[in-house]
């Protein structure tokens, strides 16, 4: 890009720092803002600052909600029997897009991974063994990474231990060991098509 803009410049840089984003795609991002109207691009930048002041994690859940408690801990519709693990926000909204799952959810905010220092208490997981009062099942939706198995295998031993239910969802790929538990064969089919989203 010319120099003529300092500024274009400076949105270009700042673009190239989103996550998938690099300087070809940020460029054709900042040419599409250009183009746009003026009240489209106000539109977008008063959402992203309302969004930062107004979105935070539930007390309970750690999902993104605008009110703590958030929705679906609210909800007297949910199954609250059922707790399902997931790492991020993001892998909680791909499951209620399909609109399948009815249970709870906990959102851990990662994986542990001992090469890079993340243990247990780094993420939220003892706020998971404080809400299993009146829970019979914890499905686990962690992604299929040596991370995620490691976090399922950590999570499996913990439940069993309080004597709860541990299922994993499945992705269409061999998980290895986790996959014997017999009660999963249902939750499969409820998650296997959304998962690959
Ligand atoms: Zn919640």
């Amino acid at each position: 890009m010319s120099s003529s803009s300092p500024l274009l410049e400076k949105l270009v840089s700042e673009l190239s720092k989103l996550p998938g984003i690099g300087r070809k795609s940020a460029m054709r991002l900042s040419f599409y803002f250009l183009k746009q109207s003026k009240s489209e691009v106000e539109e977008l930048a008063r959402t992203l600052i309302e969004v930062k002041e107004k979105v935070r994690e539930c007390e309970i859940c750690f999902n993104f909600t605008e009110s703590s408690p958030c929705s679906i801990c609210l909800s007297k519709r949910r199954n609250r029997s059922i707790i399902c693990v997931v790492e991020e926000p993001t892998d909680l909204m791909a499951i209620e897009r399909s609109g399948e799952y009815k249970g709870l959810y906990h959102v851990i905010g990662g994986v542990i991974s001992p090469l890079d220092g993340i243990s247990p208490e780094d993420l939220h997981i003892k706020e998971l063994f404080e809400r299993l009062d009146s829970v019979e099942e914890v499905i686990i939706a962690t992604n299929p990474s040596i991370e995620g198995e490691t976090t399922t295998l950590y999570l499996q031993r913990e439940m069993k231990q309080r004597n709860i239910k541990v299922s994993r969802i499945a992705r269409g790929i061999p998980m290895g060991s986790a996959l014997e538990h017999a009660d999963q064969v249902t939750l499969v089919r409820a998650f296997e098509g959304r998962v690959e989203l």
